[in-house]
């Protein structure tokens, strides 16, 4: 395993008619457990479904209801946080986090403010090759999703859709370790890896099943290492909070956005107030949804309907145990065994299918060779096609073949691509495929060397033109190239041109 080590990223600085400033930035992630049924009902979580049809008693708050808590959630919440190099806390208990609304038919939420089942863990956030942030995660907590409230059907009336109600989110909350957009963006697409590897939420960004709060301050160099050197939160500018993102690329521009706008309001000697904001991407700016005196009082005390939850050592170790490969252990494993680049490495990790795939094609081929051929032909076509590594026409077996015939010496680099969009389009088996279209590389140093001399009687000019400057030797190569259809190796060519012009 190749021992990692890294840097930390610069903050992002932005310069003010006073002087420069620093970002700061604090995430809450809601993340939807990937889970058949809602966290304390059997109600199927199924997206989709008709309106209201995946509501039971619980989730509607039937009288007399009570909650039972489905262990499958927790187990995932436990995974999660051990995939975070998180603490799992034994014992966590529930909350009601009080409030009305219409799409809340309890009038609370169940979640866990006061004993969250992980506790702190950590993110590694790679910037650039060496370069990465190691992001705090302060706990994970379990609570209920919320419905929906639909007010665009109708001219006078609003709906109420409780499918989502109670549905199991994992908030995945990071201390203020995050230092500027990119490693914001950066921050959420790590941990969206690290669950879709997990297979403990589906990552879907644009369903909303991840989602990002961004907390956002602003302070003065200098200021960031006082708060890191006391934990004191006095060092740090006050924070608004951007609820509800859920694009990567909407994620920074309302960072950047928001900085700017608390930057402005200080150098002008005002006071930036502690809200919560809305990111409106028509006009890439961000307006206020509430602030502190109307932040909700949401009078927080333990449920009464749920005892707390107690898990026992041995069942985290069991899930520790299962634990399947994560990102920063593939990525050093291919790096250590295949030989991959950082960047090769970025590029067939990123998804689990990717990774698979790549794996398939390079056991005990080149592996630098199957992932050139993975990133730049391969997924080059699928992203036209805007088709996922899974739906590719070509299988692993396949890719293998046509790197085997280029092994081989059978067939040429320029053949393989040829082979490559017929197999693209018409499927085989690829040394018949070849062989079918006449796909052979000429080794056969006789038929080079009689094309070569052919080229040398006619040309008597360009052999002394090639003696004089051994870079216009390469005219006969690619005359023999011509002259053999593409078939004659390159490598072989040119050290029978510099053989016969005696260069
Ligand atoms: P609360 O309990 O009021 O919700 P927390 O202390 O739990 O506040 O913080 C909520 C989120 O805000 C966390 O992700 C935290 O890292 C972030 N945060 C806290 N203070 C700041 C700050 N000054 N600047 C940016 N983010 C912050």
């Amino acid at each position: 395993m190749l021992d990692l080590t890294y840097e930390a990223p610069k903050p992002k600085i932005i310069a003010g008619a006073t002087g420069d400033w620093e970002l700061v930035i604090g995430m809450e992630i809601p993340a939807q457990v990937a889970s058949n049924a809602k966290l304390f009902s059997g109600a199927s979580t199924q997206v989709g479904a008709e309106p209201n049809s995946n509501v039971s008693f619980v989730d509607c708050a039937m009288p007399g209801m009570l909650p039972v808590i489905n262990d499958f959630c927790v187990e995932q919440a436990v995974r999660s946080g051990l995939g975070l190099k998180a603490a799992i806390n034994l014992r966590s208990a529930f909350d009601r986090k009080n409030y009305f609304y219409p799409d809340l038919p309890q009038g609370y939420q169940i979640s866990q403010l006061y004993h969250p089942i992980v506790g702190e863990g950590e993110v590694l956030v790679e910037l650039s090759p060496g370069v990465a942030r190691h992001v705090r995660i302060e706990r994970i907590h379990l609570e209920q999703d919320a419905g929906k409230s639909i007010h665009d059907m109708d001219p006078n009336m609003s709906f109420v859709d409780f499918n989502r109600t109670g549905v199991a989110l994992m908030e995945i909350v990071s201390r203020p370790d995050i230092r500027g957009p990119e490693e914001a963006a950066a921050y959420v697409s790590k941990l969206r890896q690290i669950l879709r590897y997990l297979g403990t939420c589906d990552g879907n960004m644009q369903n909303g099943n991840l989602r990002a709060d961004v907390n956002v301050s602003v302070c003065r160099p200098g200021d960031y290492e006082r708060y890191q050197a006391t934990q004191d939160f006095g060092n740090l500018g006050t924070r608004c909070e951007i609820k509800n993102m859920n694009s990567l690329r909407f994620i920074q521009q309302a960072i950047d956005y928001e900085a700017r706008r608390q930057i402005a309001i200080l150098e002008d000697g005002g006071k930036v107030m502690q809200e919560t904001r809305l990111y409106d991407p028509d006009k890439g700016e961000t307006r206020s949804m509430r602030s502190k005196e109307e932040a909700h009082d949401y009078r927080y005390f333990p449920c009464p309907d749920l005892l707390p939850l107690e898990i026992e050592q041995a069942w985290v170790d069991d899930i520790a145990a299962r634990m399947p490969e994560l990102p920063d252990a593939k990525k050093a494993r291919f790096m250590a065994d295949f030989g991959l680049t950082d960047y090769d490495a970025n590029v067939l990790t990123a998804e689990l299918d990717s990774a698979a795939f790549f794996e398939e094609v390079a056991k005990g081929r080149d592996g630098k060779q199957a992932a050139n051929w993975i990133i730049n032909e391969l997924f080059g076509r699928l992203n036209k096609e805007g088709k996922a590594v899974t739906e590719s026409p070509l299988s692993s077996a396949q890719i293998g073949g046509v790197l085997d015939l280029i092994a081989s010496g059978e067939i040429t680099t320029k053949m393989a691509k040829d082979l490559f969009e017929i197999l693209w389009s018409e499927g085989g088996n690829p040394a018949d495929v070849a062989a079918r279209h006449g796909m052979k590389q000429v080794t056969d140093t006789g038929a080079i060397e009689a094309a070569l001399d052919a080229l040398i009687a006619a040309n008597p000019d360009q052999v002394e033109k090639a003696k004089v400057n051994a870079k216009l030797a390469g005219w006969f190569t690619g005359q023999v190239l011509k002259a053999t259809g593409g078939k004659a190796n390159p490598a072989v060519v040119n050290q029978m041109v510099a053989q016969k012009l005696g260069l």
